[in-house]
């Protein structure tokens, strides 16, 4: 199978090297690619994209991974014909494409709703408790928790759904939480034209919980602080805010 004269049968990205080879301690690369799993590091901002990613329509790319699920579960050794798995190609196939990694994709990108700050409200904004979706790009498992944003107004306020919207649409990747963090800061940062923004998350990892070392207590949290959020008084009022219980309506 070709895909613009790579096929997609030989990794991508030249990672057969490493794969292959032996790194540096005498770990074999098969060992370091674990540690990297396990380690979740971000190795760049951006998300790592190939310069045709968007060649293919979504409906091509469905097709094509419906088959490599297929291929994959067979090679697991499961009964494709049997009623319950028939469909779980197709399914996952859409799911990737159509859902979960659907923020992969610029043209899914929320269009920001911006007003004038007709109100002069000059203090933070702080949208807490976001629901955050998103996937370990090591595992593909979920990652899941929550996200709080602020912004300090430089003249222009964002429709409060955006926020939620924004955070969404880089939740829809497979993704590091750093990596995650950083996006959604940078977005804001450009959209509001302002460097007064923060963005902290506080996130469960199922490849910690349900596989590798089985911790279903542990939570990681990241966080950006920008602007005046790196002063010590108003990241202490965000902190504040955070912490305290949301309303209940
Ligand atoms: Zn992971």
């Amino acid at each position: 199978m070709k895909l613009n004269g790579t096929s997609l049968n030989t990794p991508l990205n030249g990672t057969d090297t490493i794969q292959h080879g032996y790194g540096q301690n005498g770990h074999s690369t098969a060992q370091l690619i674990d540690e990297i799993g396990d380690a979740h590091g971000a190795a760049s901002i951006d998300t790592p994209m190939r310069p045709d990613a968007f060649d293919l329509d979504d409906a091509t790319k469905i097709d094509l991974i419906e088959a490599h699920f297929r291929e994959i579960m067979g090679i697991l050794g499961l009964d494709l014909t049997d009623d319950s798995l028939n469909g779980s190609p197709r399914r996952v196939a859409k799911m990737y494409v159509q859902e979960i990694f659907k923020g992969l994709n610029p043209a899914n990108k929320p269009e920001p709703t911006l007003f004038d700050n007709k109100f002069r409200y000059n203090e933070m904004l702080v949208e807490k408790d976001i629901t955050v979706q998103t996937y370990c790009e090591h595992h593909f498992v979920p990652i899941i928790g929550r996200a709080h944003v602020a912004y300090i107004s430089s003249g222009k306020v964002i429709g409060l759904s955006k926020l939620n919207r924004i955070v969404d649409y880089f939740s829809k990747r497979p993704q590091v939480q750093e990596r995650l963090t950083v996006q959604i800061a940078d977005e804001l940062k450009k959209v509001l034209e302002t460097e007064d923004v923060a963005v902290i998350i506080d996130a469960k990892h199922l490849c910690v919980s349900t596989r590798g070392v089985h911790d279903v207590n542990s939570s990681t949290i990241t966080a950006s602080y920008g602007g005046k959020f790196a002063e010590e008084s108003t990241r202490q009022e965000l902190l504040r805010y955070v912490s305290q219980a949301s309303v209940t309506i």
